[in-house]
């Protein structure tokens, strides 16, 4: 008999944890799971500013799809490039750039998101972002490398630009990354006698008139004042008008000379979502409140790439956000749903209740409010560590990040910089692959000169 082929695409939260379902509750001999994913590991992205600061090793949130003899999912190196929904084919670009066809029966879309950009002039060439754990690991060598060439620089402006830093993006990412990479400098500011400390500046900018508008007036006002508290200058309702490799200029006319701009302004879903020419909502796939995508016989998606309505919130029409409470939830609740389809079963609604938000600040820095109860400092930090720890994964994954707490707590930073792409870094759409995607045309074309050639 002929199993159902079942093809996830993306290791991320959603594309995990589904995954994982499948292969405990599916019987090998009822279907073949096969993941598309670029890396072999899911990376726990919360804690990426603390890779970023140097808190956590990069491979400590890279958790391993590999760990468990009981894993049977065949995993193919690459990303999901275009989809034929009507032939049921993925088109996947291997990571050695081959194309190649994958025939499925139904396809689970987890391919997440990527850096949201706007028509800023330099943004796209001259902004780092905070998605991926190269932009993480670039980002910290390249904090420590303004370190040292402003030590080394007998030029004052060339040393203010370059002890400048611009994040944006008022989010938990933006916050979280903006506090920790301050800690960061701060510190190393000891260990930097010819830098005075005061010349570091840190600015953290958001359009938006409030910080983390989720976390309510008054935690949100705890989270501003410990930044202000730490000297990062925070401007509300203020954003980047154009950016060059030396200076950053704002849409309040202030131009910072720095050579580091910061962007955490958002998502947007992955690419691969506009390839499918199909129905999406603020550029997130359209999908039903059982996450299966109508139009596309055999189709779900989920996570950040799709708009699941949000059946908990009290506004009609919401969708749920992007975050990962609700992407690991959904992942099996769509692994729940394709079991049903396969034995016939009725599917089930995805319903989940926000369960709160944590935010770490960096050392006992922190606010959180775990189902709706507001904490700061070491009580938040206590509820932020050990929700994120307990959401790792692995007991590998779980261990060494304990250990690099630990580590960092007793032995502060070394500051090394590992040397990684000082002369030419990598540019978003680099470090995100944004221009690896076929569009629906090139799609249809693809598979027509593979029908042709028999
Ligand atoms: C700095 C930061 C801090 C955050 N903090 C929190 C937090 O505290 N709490 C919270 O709930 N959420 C947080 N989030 C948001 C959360 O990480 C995301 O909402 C969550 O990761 C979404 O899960 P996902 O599975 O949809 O996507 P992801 O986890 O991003 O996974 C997508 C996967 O798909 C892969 N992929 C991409 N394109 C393709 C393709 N074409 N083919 C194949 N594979 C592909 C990617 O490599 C990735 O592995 C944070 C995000 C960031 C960036």
């Amino acid at each position: 008999m002929v199993r159902p082929r079942i093809l996830v695409v993306g290791a991320g939260f959603a594309g995990v944890e589904c995954i994982r379902r499948l292969e405990r509750r599916l019987s090998p001999a009822e279907a073949d799971i096969t993941l598309v994913t670029p890396n072999s590991y899911q990376l726990y992205l919360p804690l990426l500013p603390q890779v970023a600061s140097g808190v956590l090793t990069p491979q400590s949130i890279a958790v391993s799809l590999r760990r468990s003899s009981r894993y049977r999912t065949r995993i193919i190196p690459g990303g999901a490039v275009g989809v034929d929904t009507e032939a049921r084919v993925c088109v996947v670009r291997k990571i050695t750039g081959e194309l190649t066809e994958h025939a499925y029966d139904y396809l689970v879309l987890a391919p997440g998101s990527i850096t949201r950009t706007f028509d800023i002039p330099g943004l796209t060439e001259h902004a780092r972002g905070m998605k991926t754990l190269a932009e993480a690991t670039y980002l910290r060598d390249h904090v420590i490398a303004q370190l040292d060439l402003a030590d080394a620089s007998e030029d004052e402006a060339e040393r203010a630009a370059r002890l400048c830093f611009v994040v944006v993006g008022g989010g938990y990412a933006g916050t979280e990354t903006a506090a920790c990479l301050q800690r960061l400098t701060h510190h190393a500011a000891k260990r930097y006698p010819r830098l005075d400390p005061g010349q570091i500046t840190w600015h953290l900018l958001d359009l938006a008139p409030k910080l983390m508008p989720e976390l309510g007036d008054s935690l949100g006002r705890v989270a501003l004042d410990v930044l202000r508290r730490r000297g990062i200058q925070v401007s509300l309702g203020v954003s980047v008008a154009k950016v060059s490799s030396t200076e950053v200029t704002l849409t309040d006319g202030r131009v910072l000379p720095s050579r580091t701009l910061i962007w955490t302004a958002g998502v947007a879903a992955s690419p691969l979502i506009g390839t499918l020419g199909a129905e999406t909502v603020r550029g997130r796939l359209l999908v039903t409140p059982e996450m299966s995508v109508p139009a596309a016989a055999g189709v779900f998606a989920l996570g950040d790439a799709a708009a699941v309505p949000d059946l908990a919130a009290r506004e009609e029409g919401a969708i749920c956000p992007p975050t990962a409470q609700h992407a690991l939830r959904q992942g099996r609740a769509v692994a729940d749903n394709l079991i049903a389809t396969l034995r016939h079963q009725p599917l089930r609604p995805y319903v989940h209740k926000d369960l709160g938000l944590v935010v770490d600040l960096g050392g006992t820095d922190a606010v959180s409010k775990p189902l709706g109860i507001p904490l700061r400092g070491l009580p938040a930090q206590a509820v932020a560590r050990g929700y994120h720890w307990s959401a790792l994964r692995t007991n590998v994954a779980k261990t060494r990040v304990l250990t690099n707490w630990l580590l960092n707590a007793v032995a502060g930073d070394d500051f090394v910089r590992s040397g990684l792409t000082a002369a030419k870094p990598p540019t978003l759409r680099e470090f995100e692959y944004t221009d690896t995607y076929l569009s629906a045309d090139q799609v249809r074309a693809h598979m027509a000169a593979l029908r042709a050639t028999g």
